[in-house]
């Protein structure tokens, strides 16, 4: 049985650059372009042609090798010819494959923002599509507004979908605009309007203000839609996109869509998408969800001592796919539930053999247990857990011993009578009896005593250049000034691995101080073990 081909239309670079405090450069752009295209997505939807300096250079070229390059705009103004508008004349000098018009379907909505008639809108939608169409493009029209449209005015809705259509759009895509629509409402619609236009002309644009954008966007597939519209990690504007990080996978090992449907992306593709998932949030600067749907480090995670062994002889029981298909880890976690079988086959996954029986792991398991009580979150500090596993089970050298440091800060007027914040930090190493001192200043104290530990390393000093430091997060854990702090620091070398370290202490600069050693000695140990 032949299947049906969905179709999966990224907007990231256009709906997605609405999120709060998200703005792409032209260098991001190119990057998550050839991200996307990588992966297979069948449209690449890229900003505004002519709008701003940073889209005017964008589309200034194609971007794309696979995927159709899209640039985004209005319908023409009414009482202009297609010919006569700049906007128009701007998307067709972009060096695009497709134009994506955003369309009034709504007659409210036509009648207050474009100011004009029901018919006049009609008119505005068909020259503009025809005049793509007549430059040998591929015109697509998001029908605004259109869940509500539909609901003031079903007719005029409908009229507008079809006028696109018949103009020759290859798309008419249905957009929800606001959110607010629901996963039946959706199902509802879409079957309707499939009747006017063929679903494999349809398209679902749904935005996630009650949760449910990706299941609206299923919806529409079941009514008969083909194109499905998202953004990476589901980023946009308020609640953010449809997210195709978790449509994809539905669509392609859900056996609800699985054996009717297929799209661009391969069994090998899909799983990048973990890794296409994690690089983008990178690219945000901003950390992975944890909890995100068949991508988060968590995906896959069980704590319970008696879920972590059943999961062994049976993950069936407790995955509802296989997180290798889409690039993720089964991961059975440390903690205070644990026992012991969790912690070998914690082991075991990062490649380090332990007999059941073996006196180092008790001594092991007796450590962990007391550090959590202290504050100590492995599960949440991978690199952290190894290197003190690696360390009790004796398979790593102590590379460097620190024998002290001390930081400094001071608030103080300057020369021209401002207020200025200086940090510096000291550092006494011992390298196989070496002894070095580095003094740093920085950002901070924590920053200073990063700079100053990774001053001068000695021998080690090569091994450690491409480290960085790329998040940093506090956490008080019982209140007050005086409480305990936890510090996690993520730390990423150059081929772009990542992982955690912890610290915890009732002395932020001290806790900041372990996360910062135990990420150094873990990049020693991954490079000289
Ligand atoms: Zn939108």
């Amino acid at each position: 049985m032949t299947k049906e081909r969905i179709y999966l239309f990224d907007t990231t670079l256009r709906d997605g650059q609405q999120t709060p405090g998200i703005d792409f450069s032209v260098q991001d752009k190119i990057v998550i372009a050839d991200m996307l295209d990588e992966l297979g997505v069948d449209y690449v939807e890229g900003g505004y042609p002519g709008a701003n300096p940073t889209d005017t250079e964008f589309f200034s070229k194609k971007r794309t090798k696979q995927a159709g390059f899209v640039g985004f705009g209005m319908t023409k103004r009414p009482g202009v010819s297609t010919s006569n508008d700049p906007g128009i004349a701007a998307l067709l000098q972009s060096k695009t494959d497709a134009i994506c018009y955003v369309a009034k379907s709504w007659d409210y909505h036509v009648e207050v923002a474009l100011n004009t008639t029901n018919e006049e809108n009609l008119d505005c939608i068909r020259e503009s599509v025809k005049a793509v169409v007549d430059a040998g493009r591929e015109a697509m029209v998001d029908c605004e507004h259109f869940f509500d449209g539909i609901k003031a005015n079903p007719e005029y809705a409908l009229q507008c979908a079809k006028t696109a259509y018949e103009a020759g759009a290859r798309w008419v895509v249905l957009c929800d605009t606001n959110g607010g629509a629901q996963p039946e409402e959706v199902e509802q619609i879409v079957s309707e309007v499939a009747k006017v236009v063929p679903g494999d002309h349809l398209g679902i644009h749904a935005h996630d203000d009650t949760g449910q954008a990706v299941a609206n966007s299923l919806a529409a597939v079941r009514a008969g839609a083909r194109q499905v519209q998202g953004t990476l990690n589901g980023i946009g504007e308020r609640c953010g996109n449809a997210n195709l990080v978790s449509i994809i996978p539905t669509l392609a090992l859900k056996p609800a869509y699985a054996d009717k449907f297929e799209t661009g992306i391969s069994g090998d593709k899909l799983k990048d998408l973990s890794r296409v998932s994690h690089r983008f949030d990178e690219l945000l600067n901003r950390a992975p969800d944890s909890q995100a749907p068949y991508v988060g480090s968590s995906a896959f995670a069980t704590k319970a001592g008696i879920h972590a062994s059943a999961i062994l002889k049976d993950p069936k029981t407790y995955e509802h796919v296989e997180p290798g298909a889409v690039g993720n880890n089964r991961r059975v976690m440390v903690s205070d539930q644990g026992g012991k079988s969790n912690f070998i086959n914690e082991l075991a996954r990062r490649g380090i053999a332990v007999a059941k029986d073996d006196p180092n792991l008790d001594g092991l398991i007796a450590i962990v247990k007391e550090r959590e009580a202290e504050g100590y979150a492995y599960e949440a500090a991978d690199a952290s857990f190894e290197l003190l596993a690696r360390r009790k089970l004796g398979t790593v050298p102590q590379f460097f011993k620190v024998d002290s440091f001390r930081c400094q800060v001071e608030r103080r007027f300057n020369a021209v009578g401002d207020i200025v914040t200086v940090s510096e930090a000291v550092v006494k190493i011992d390298v196989d009896g070496e002894e070095l001192l580095s003094v740093s200043e920085g950002h901070g104290p924590v920053n200073a005593l990063d700079r100053a530990l990774r001053k001068d390393l000695g021998k080690y000093q090569d091994q450690i250049k491409d480290l960085e430091l790329v998040d940093y997060k506090v956490r008080i854990l019982n209140g007050g000034t005086e409480a305990v702090t936890r510090v996690l620091i993520d730390s990423m070398d150059g081929s772009g691995e990542r992982w955690t370290t912890i610290g915890v202490s009732d002395n932020i600069i001290d806790a900041s101080f372990q996360a910062l050693i135990d990420s150094i000695n873990y990049t020693l140990m991954k490079r000289t073990t």
